[in-house]
């Protein structure tokens, strides 16, 4: 095999994280590549870790003291050979090229996974919505969408939100995209729903984790009734994944932010769940206050000089790294393996290091990679823009159904083809394979473009 790896990082040698990915799907479809040797002939590898195009741009805004600041807005189209480029937009202060093509780069598989018409594409922007104002995000999306406008369209590319950007930040670029188009057409997802959004979209990524989970465990004749789990992040993903589980019987005792994290042993239940949301959603507070509400629970403030995450070595069943990549080392995964942990399914997108899953592989554990196991939250997505296409709605209960019916698919194919390729029930393995080679055999169709 060529070496692409050495190729890409003497290419771009600090995107670390853009490697990372990189490096975990080349690794696993290795016997693909030699079963099938048109595609290297056809320099698959090559293409497929190029982005077909990459925007990068200035975001210049005003604060409410009215001094301008200036951020960096990107758009990653990284393939759309099976469908318009489909993925969220990050608004962090850690977001770089590097970050925004290792989620690029994930999503083109994760969307082939989900059975339904997307290319894979991200998003975002240094900004940091943290600490400011409503008018002040709203003059930050505007500006941002007043270049993001002439690279999207509903047949074209299609954002979405992640991390930072939720239904308020979609309103305000929805309203700007509106009015620079002059039309009204579904070209952002996670809209509210009282003009365009889809039910169950908030809750897809989150519900759609533990319906992989189930699934998981249904292969042990096991279940999630009375599992006691581990959850990080306090935001979209992590609250639903946290609804899902209390309605399949489970007990969550941790949520996290960049700032610590809470340990619960009585359990996070329904009202203190509530309580979360309205923190979150609506005051945009700190995991910290938890604790002043629930004198029980303890806070352990976030320390970067320790080489491990505590929230990860707490006795428990199941852990959902639900908050950012790279959350979990090669110690956080000895630690969930010596506390009894036997599932880890990934709501985030790449938050378990390389260490970190070979520790998982190597003791069989049910390891979920996140472009399975999140793959909900696109499918939704992918939802909302049939019935956007259809100017329909519909129910609940109809879009959970096919929430459901996706991730029971996605589960079984990348089972299927774990097992094809020799490693049955290593869904790692099985996830990259199947995505991989859905999109490489459409660009083959489609010729050297
Ligand atoms: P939110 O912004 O709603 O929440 C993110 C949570 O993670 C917050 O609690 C945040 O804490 C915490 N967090 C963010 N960065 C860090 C960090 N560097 N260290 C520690 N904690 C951090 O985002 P989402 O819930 O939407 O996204 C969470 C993960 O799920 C991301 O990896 C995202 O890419 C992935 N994902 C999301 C999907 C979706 O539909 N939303 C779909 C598929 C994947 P704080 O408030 O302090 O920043």
């Amino acid at each position: 095999m060529p070496d692409i790896l050495k190729t890409i990082e003497a290419r771009d040698p600090v995107e670390k994280e853009f490697h990372q990915a990189v490096h975990e799907v080349i690794e696993s479809v290795k016997p693909v590549l030699d079963r099938n040797p048109e595609y290297r002939h056809s320099a698959i590898l090559e293409r497929i870790t190029e982005p077909e195009r990459v925007i990068m741009f200035r975001v210049p805004w005003m604060d409410d003291q009215g001094m301008a600041h200036v951020n960096r807005g990107f758009r990653i189209e990284m393939n759309s050979s099976i469908g318009p480029y489909k993925g969220g937009l990050r608004f962090h202060p850690s977001v770089n090229l590097s970050i925004l093509k290792f989620l690029a780069f994930e999503q083109v598989f994760k969307n082939a996974l989900t059975t339904l018409s997307m290319g894979g594409g991200k998003g975002g922007s240094d900004f940091d919505p943290k600490g400011k104002s409503d008018n002040e995000v709203m003059r930050f999306c505007q500006s941002f969408m007043a270049e993001l406008f002439r690279h999207i369209g509903p047949n074209t590319d299609i954002p979405a939100g992640d991390i930072g950007v939720g239904a308020r930040e979609i309103g305000f670029l929805f309203g700007m995209y509106k009015k620079l188009r002059n039309e009204f057409t579904g070209v952002l997802t996670g809209k509210s729903l009282g003009w365009g959004g889809s039910l169950v979209r908030p809750e897809a990524t989150g519900y759609g984790s533990v319906y992989f989970a189930a699934e998981m465990l249904a292969t042990k004749e096991d279940n999630i009734e009375g599992k006691t789990c581990l959850v990080s992040g306090s935001g979209n993903v992590a609250q639903y994944t946290v609804e899902k589980l209390l309605d399949m019987g489970g007990k969550v005792v941790t949520l996290s932010d960049s700032s610590g994290f809470i340990y619960d042993e009585e359990g996070i239940d329904r009202d203190k769940l509530d309580y979360v949301k309205r923190l979150k959603n609506l005051r945009r507070g700190r995991i910290q206050e938890y604790i002043d509400k629930y004198s029980a629970a303890e806070y352990t403030e976030a320390d970067s000089t320790l080489d491990h995450n505590p929230l990860w070595n707490h006795p428990a069943d199941c852990a959902f790294p639900s908050a950012t990549q790279n959350e979990i080392n090669g110690k956080d995964a000895d630690n969930l393996i010596r506390n009894g942990v036997k599932l880890v399914c990934e709501g985030a997108n790449m938050p378990c290091t390389p260490e970190a899953i070979d520790r998982f592989l190597d003791q069989k554990l049910l390891y979920a990679p996140g472009k399975a196991a999140n793959a909900g939250g696109v499918a939704v997505s992918g939802l909302e823009m049939a019935q956007n296409s259809m100017r329909l709605n519909w129910t609940r209960e109809e879009v959970d159904e096919r929430l459901q019916i996706i991730m029971k698919s996605i589960h079984q194919t990348c089972l299927d083809a774990s097992a094809e390729y020799g490693d049955p029930g290593n869904y790692f393995i099985g996830a990259n394979i199947a995505g991989f080679v859905k999109v490489v055999n459409a660009m083959l169709d489609q010729g050297l473009v």
